[in-house]
């Protein structure tokens, strides 16, 4: 892979610059298994230093009005539309997703950017009426300092959008643990940002694994904000440690997701949107429809065309497969093993179950699409989430059971219901315990300007993207101006 370095560095304060240590892993195609390239292992001491120069040059960035912010974060938006392609090959090749997936979630990303860097002309804070005669009141918006942003893999240039863009606006300035199976993805964007004139030391990006590079970031006590997109056992661990000393914390989670199938439901369309909130990106959506919730009256006709859909998809790396690999071999041995687990408890796998292993498999690391059936709600395979292609049809006799299914879980990010019905579409909006709730189509496919975030075990509450993220970037400061009228 030619776009790719032979090994990855940080970087920290507008330099490349290896782990300190000099250590370095391996990251391989999720496609072939090969050796991708090599990448820095860092360390506390290489946390320490790129938080270090965050820290020095985060007050002249918050002193550059916001406007002017944007417009620096608007030359990084030019940047990607014009490594595009470049960009979407590097995701493509760490993922192993098609190229035209890459491609369009780079797109994705770029949108965000540009959102964000409008947002510089819209940094609102409010104006207000004063109790108090001769007093003005507002609030402005101040950045917090250091934000610390850990992210997971699975959509990894939309991921680095998500974070890096809002807190940049904001005026903090922010140190970047890219996920270890996406490197180079995050690597690319911080050349990207340099290019584009970011000052040295606004963003720095750090290489390596989760407990050497990353524990340590969210436990540095410069870094005001910690944002974090993975999974809930690490989000726990980041909300005590960071929650210690108070710093502000963003956790975007992990979900089990609910598709509702209902008796008077387009067939055609809920098999389509099934198919794809299960098994596109290889199911590695935190948005993924992994419970799909069917009526009785339609069960077995439901059942049968899904079944149909799946049978045809294509499996691999090309534009012109369905889904790709999961992201390392040791999820797919998870998953494989909570498969085999959940059919000791007595569920029935009706697709896939396996690791592929045919020639243009046997080497990468691919899941075949996989459904079960007769699986207790209250199974560990229910409640857990499994961040893969597989997903489990329950039945149900009708809207009751279907909500009650759907709010038993642990999470509550997205969820999603076919019917006809108007009634019992606003009333599963209304009550189904998730932060995101869709009519008719899939559990996932949140866009750019909407806030995104979930309830129970998905999240703390915090909303990010759309204007909802500036809360998470930035304190409030009241502002109260007293005059004195006889003074005029
Ligand atoms: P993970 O929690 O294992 O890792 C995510 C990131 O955290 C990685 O960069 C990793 O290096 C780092 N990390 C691991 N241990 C750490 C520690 N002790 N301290 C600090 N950082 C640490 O998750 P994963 O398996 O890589 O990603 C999949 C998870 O991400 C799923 O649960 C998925 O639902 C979630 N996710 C959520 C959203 C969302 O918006 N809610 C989006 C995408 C993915």
């Amino acid at each position: 892979m030619t776009n790719i370095p032979a090994t990855i560095p940080n970087w920290i304060n507008g330099k490349e610059q290896t782990a300190q240590g000099g250590e370095v892993f391996a990251n391989l195609s999720p496609a072939t298994g090969e050796i991708l390239c090599q990448v820095a292992r860092s360390r506390e001491v290489d946390v320490a230093q790129a938080v270090e120069a965050a820290k020095q040059a985060q007050p002249a960035w918050a002193e550059m009005p916001a406007v002017q912010r944007g417009n620096v974060l608007h030359d990084i938006v030019l940047g990607m539309k014009q490594h595009q392609a470049e960009i979407a090959e590097i995701v493509a090749a760490e993922t192993g997703k098609a190229y035209k997936e890459a491609y369009g979630e780079t797109g994705g990303a770029i949108a965000l950017g540009l959102f964000y860097a409008s947002e510089g002309q819209r940094l609102y804070g409010c104006t207000t009426t004063s109790g108090t005669p001769n007093k003005y009141a507002m609030t402005v918006r101040h950045p917090l300092g250091v934000a610390g942003l850990i992210i997971a893999a699975n959509t990894p240039i939309a991921n680095v959008a998500w974070k890096v863009f809002p807190a940049l606006i904001c005026g903090n300035t922010a140190v970047l643990k890219a996920a270890e199976d996406t490197p180079a993805t995050a690597w690319i964007f911080g050349k990207v940002a340099q290019e584009a004139g970011l000052p040295p030391g606004v963003l720095n990006v750090i290489q390596g694994y989760g407990e050497e590079a990353g524990a340590p970031l969210v436990a540095h006590l410069d870094v005001a904000v910690v944002s974090f997109t993975g999974s809930t056992a690490v989000g726990r661990t980041i909300q005590r440690v960071a929650g210690e000393r108070f710093a502000r914390v963003s956790l975007e989670l992990g979900g089990k997701n609910p598709l509702v199938v209902c008796d008077d439901a387009d067939l055609d369309n809920a098999v389509k949107w099934t198919v794809l909130s299960a098994f596109s990106n290889a199911g590695q959506r935190c948005a993924s429809g992994s419970r799909i919730i069917v009526f009785d009256a339609v069960y077995e006709a439901f059942r049968e065309k899904l079944l149909a859909r799946t049978q045809q998809l294509k499996i691999g790396p090309t534009n012109e497969d369905d889904l790709g690999p999961v992201i390392n071999e040791r999820q797919l041995i998870n998953m494989l093993g909570s498969v085999e687990q959940a059919q000791q408890e007595g569920a029935k796998v009706i697709a896939g179950g396996t690791r592929l292993v045919g020639p243009e498999h046997v080497n990468g690391f691919y899941m075949a699409p996989t459904i079960l059936e007769d699986v207790n709600p209250k199974a560990h395979i229910s409640c857990s989430e499994l961040f893969g292609p597989i997903t489990i049809l329950y039945r149900v006799k009708d809207f009751a059971a279907a909500l009650a299914l759907a709010n038993n879980s642990p999470y509550g990010l997205t969820a999603s219901i076919h019917t006809r019905s108007l009634d019992r579409a606003v009333r599963f909006c209304d009550k189904v315990q998730a932060g995101v709730a869709v009519v008719n189509a899939g559990t996932y496919g949140s866009e750019p300007h909407m806030p995104f975030g979930g309830l129970k075990q998905s999240g703390n509450g915090t909303r990010e993207p759309g204007t909802e993220a500036l809360d998470v970037y930035s304190e409030l400061k009241d502002i109260y101006i007293n005059i004195d009228p006889d003074k005029t």
